[in-house]
Order: structure tokens, then sequence, then C-alpha cells
């Protein structure tokens, strides 16, 4: 490719919407440009990334014995309405109407379709295992597009589905995703963690997500850099301390009158104490029903955990007047000592308090002197909080340590979910109907893109690794109007193209300078 004709509109500027490095670069490169807010136009040289990107995917892909196949971006309602999803995926799927008034949306992803698809096409265990993959455009309405094309509302993913018979062969679908995953990071000169996450909305049980350690990363991770142990903050767990033997002379639970102090940090300063003795009771709506969620005052509750540990399929902050309703007291006064109109959830830590300070259930007072199993108990001791750095890991005696991800990727062990929602079915060998256990596997190809550059670039621009580069090398004609220089500039290139070195000749009528610039942003290897 010759550079005078090639359409690489690089910037000297740096455009002032991007925030974080690839973004800039992206668009200082010229490898894209934006259309509408996450939606974009891959010129090129970032189109010929992507390509390279795709390849390895589809080549790792192909090796783990899965098949790849296209399915349909417009994707009829009546699929999501029998996994429940239509309304689930809420906001975030882009919706629309055929002249007949039938409603479709554009595909956010696509287990309904490739469920209904195998529930059609294989009848018989003897078909199964069976993994069917894709890469095409996915559509998500986000409510933040932002740092270009790291979170776009059109993106471009690579989706994987897996059929077995039983959970074993769920087991051993996932390990050959996981493993396929690890070697196409790598491959992509990424250095990519598999770390453990909770399964949310999707629904199913384990999953990890691949994650970039980045700053810019929008996912909040702990690791242990003793044992490996990497979580998502979201399901993160620490060790549980030994609880030390009670203290026996803690004086009966008294009331102390505090007008006014409501939170945590009022209550510091208003007592001077320490916000470890505290209880903090947080009352919370789990499908319609309240719930109180006691952490220690120094400790965040988290509402994905606490989800998970009340199996509730909604969950939501209780309203101003179902706190007072429930505990008799204004918002700020709310304790687990005779609470009765709320079933109680106490993290580990609060049970281990021995002479705890705690809302009294009654306006402006607190009580002291509290201690569980002698003043209150509690409908279930569960994880609740969210894990901060510091903490002790929970698989071995290290510590965990906090960083920041971009999920660049996801395997998910789905089960029966959308078998049994959609009745997909095969025969096993005593001709029993069975449903199909799944798995689904994604990889963010446009998102990767951004991330590799986080990870490869310096002031003056990308550094591309030589698996992903849009071309590996630039010849540089100095002064293209010396037939010399052009000549052997010329030979060299024909050169390097026949032994497989994809290069690109800058022969612009530009100076030196310009051209070392740009091929320093473009970042040829
Ligand atoms: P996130 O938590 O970042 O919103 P997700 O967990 O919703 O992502 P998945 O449904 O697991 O995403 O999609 C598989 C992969 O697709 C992700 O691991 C990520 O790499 C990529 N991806 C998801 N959403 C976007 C987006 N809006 N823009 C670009 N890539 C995305
Ligand atoms: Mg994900």
């Amino acid at each position: 490719m010759r550079m005078s004709a090639l359409l690489a509109p690089t910037l000297r500027e740096t455009p002032a919407e991007a925030e974080i490095p690839s973004h800039r670069l992206m668009l200082r490169a010229g490898l894209m440009r934006k259309s509408a807010g996450g939606i974009y136009t891959y010129l090129p040289l970032g189109y010929r990334v992507l390509k390279k990107i795709m390849a390895i995917v589809r080549e790792e892909m192909d090796a783990a014995g899965a098949q790849e196949l296209m399915l349909p971006i417009v994707q009829p309602a009546e699929l999501w309405h029998a996994s429940g999803r239509w309304s689930d995926y809420g906001d975030e799927m882009f919706r629309l109407k055929d002249r007949h008034g039938r409603q479709f949306c554009l595909g956010p992803t696509h287990e309904e379709i490739i469920t209904d698809l195998v529930k059609n096409e294989v009848r018989s265990y003897r078909q199964l295992p069976i993994n069917l993959y894709q890469i095409q455009n996915k559509y998500r309405d986000e409510i933040r597009p932002r740092f270009g094309v790291m979170r776009g509302r059109e993106f471009i993913m690579k989706d994987a589905y897996s059929f077995d018979r039983d959970v074993e062969g769920l087991e051993r679908s996932y390990d050959l995703m996981y493993r396929a995953y690890e070697r196409i990071f790598a491959r992509c000169g990424l250095k990519a963690h598999p770390v453990l996450a909770d399964p949310g909305a999707i629904g199913g049980n384990d999953t990890h997500e691949f994650m970039v350690f980045a700053e810019s990363g929008e996912a909040a991770i702990v690791h242990c850099e003793r044992c490996g142990y990497a979580a998502n903050v979201e399901k993160a767990e620490a060790r549980i301390p030994q609880a030390s033997p009670p203290r026996e002379d803690v004086p009966a639970p008294c009331e102390i009158s505090t007008p006014g102090v409501r939170t945590i940090d009022e209550l510091e300063a208003f007592l001077q104490a320490s916000p470890e003795r505290m209880i903090k009771t947080l009352i919370y709506l789990a499908d319609g029903a309240p719930v109180a969620a006691l952490v220690r005052g120094d400790r965040e509750l988290n509402e994905v955990k606490l989800q998970r540990a009340l199996g509730a399929s909604n969950l939501a902050a209780a309203p101003p007047e179902v706190v007072e309703r429930v505990t008799g007291a204004p918002v700020g006064f709310a304790g687990p000592v005779g609470l009765k109109g709320a079933r109680i959830l106490a993290d580990h830590e609060v049970v281990a308090i021995d002479d705890g300070i705690t809302g009294a259930n009654k306006a402006d007072t607190h009580l002291v002197h509290v201690r569980y199993g002698r003043d209150f108990t509690a409908d279930a001791v569960v994880d609740i909080r969210t894990v901060v750095a510091g903490d002790g890991c929970p698989a071995c005696d290290g510590v965990l340590r906090a960083t920041r991800g971009i999920e660049v990727g996801q395997v998910f062990k789905l089960g029966e979910k959308y078998s049994r929602a959609l009745g997909a079915t095969f025969l096993d060998e005593s001709g029993e109907e069975r449903y199909f256990v799944m798995g689904c596997y994604g990889i963010g190809i446009s998102r990767t893109m951004a991330a590799i550059i986080e990870q490869h670039h310096d002031e003056d621009g990308i550094i591309w690794p030589y698996s992903v580069a849009p071309y590996h090398a630039a010849i540089v004609v100095i002064r293209p109007e010396d037939d010399r220089q052009r000549s052997i500039a010329e030979d060299l290139y024909d050169r390097l193209w026949q032994s497989g070195v994809e290069a690109v000749l800058d022969d612009r009528e530009e100076r030196p300078g310009v051209k070392f610039k740009d091929a320093d942003l473009i970042g040829f290897p």
C-alpha cells in the first residue's frame, strides 16, 4: 500500500472528546471515525487490525472444535418473550416494528436464536456436543456509551454457544473455550487475566471474565499476587476472620440520645467511636418484601451479593415510607435489636462485633453495647459486603490488591436456563427427552482492539504487536522526487511483500518529519 493513496487521516491535535489513550489514538491514527454516540466507522487501517483479531479468534475457535455460522441481527420478539428477556433487557435493547406491526429487536446477544435453532435441528445425543459461533455486530443502547469503541452501542462480538448432554460435558466445553481464550488473548499481545464474576441477569452459574488490567477499565477487580485468586468485586470474597471468644464484660444494651445523627460518619464524630464497632442496617425491598441487611459501619454493602444471597429477582433500596413502617423510626435510626417487620441478613463481620453500636428503631436514638446472639439474631449470616484492598485472600494466606480491568471476554456456564425456557430437548440413549446443557462465550472484538492499544502505546503513538498490526513496516522515502531513492524504496517494498512482510511505502510529498510522526503514531512494528 502506498501512503499517497491510503485513506489514513491522521490528526495532530488530540480530539477533545477522547478521555483515554486508546480512544485518542484510534482517532489520531486515523483508524476510525465517529458516526453517532457509540457508533463508529472503521477506516482501512482500523479494519485491517480488526480482521487480524478476527482471524486469530477464528483459528482458535476452529481448533477447539467450534463451527462458524451466521445468525440474524434482526430477531423476532417472540423468542425473547419466551425467555422472559423481552422485558428484562429494558432500554438497552434496540426495538423495531416491521410494516405489519410485528416486533423485532437488533440482537444484543444470541442465546434465544441459537437455542431455537438447535432445538429444531439437533435431535439426538449422538450429535452432541456441538459448539457454534459467529462474529457479528451487536446492538446495545448503552446508557453511557464512552471511550470510543470500548463501550459502543454497535460493536463487534464473537459469540459461541455450546450444547452438551450433561454437566460433565459442559465442564469440558467450558474448559476448551477457557483455554482457547487464553491463547487468543496471548496471540493478540494482550495480558488478559481470567477473573471470577457474578452471573448477573444472564442466568446460570460459573463464569469467568477475561480482564485486561488498566487504569481506564470500568470493572473493579481484586486479586491475590500469592495464589492468583482474582475476582470482580461484585463477586469477590474475603477471608472470614476467626471470631475471637466473646468478651464477658459487655454490659447490657442501653439507649443513648443522638439527635439528628443519621450516618456512620456523623455517629463516628458524635460518639468518637470507631465505625468498626457500628452495625449499619440497610432496609431493602427484595421482590417487594422488606429485608434488613447488616454490615460493619466501615464497610460497603454489596447489592449483587445481597441479591444472590436472597435469590431475589428484584432488589431495591426501600423508600423512606417503607423504612419508617418497618423500623418505626425515621431513616437513619434502623437497627436489628427488636426488629420484627423484615428478614435480617447479617454479614459475617457483624457477628464478630462484641460491643456494637446501632440504631434503636426510635427517632434520634442509638443503642450501645449490642452483641449478636445475645441481643439480636439474623435469619442468615452471609457474605454481603464489598471486599477492599488489604482484605485477606479467601483462597490462601495472601492479601488482596485492587485493580481496574477492561472486560475483553467472558465464558459462562448457562446450564438449562435457555433450553428449558424455549423447550429445547434432545433424545438420550434410552429415548428420553432431555434439556440441552448450555454454555456461552463472548469476546468483544472491537473492545479487544482498544484494549491492545491501552497496553501498547507511548506518547508518540500506538506500538502494535506484530500479530495484529495493520501493516508490519513502513518505508519512509525522504525525498520522493529523487529517482534513486524512489527506486530503492520500490525494490525494498516489493521484496518485503514477497517475504511476507506487509509494508507501506510512504511516497507522499511531505516533509520527512511529518512522515516519521505518522509512522510513529500509526505504530508499525
Ligand atoms: P460490560 O459489563 O462491559 O457491559 P457485558 O458483560 O454486558 O459487558 P457480555 O454480554 O459478556 O458483555 O458480552 C461479551 C463481550 O462483548 C464482553 O466481554 C465485552 O468484551 C464485549 N462488549 C460488551 N458490551 C460492549 C459494548 N457496549 N461495546 C463494546 N464491547 C462490548
Ligand atoms: Mg460480560
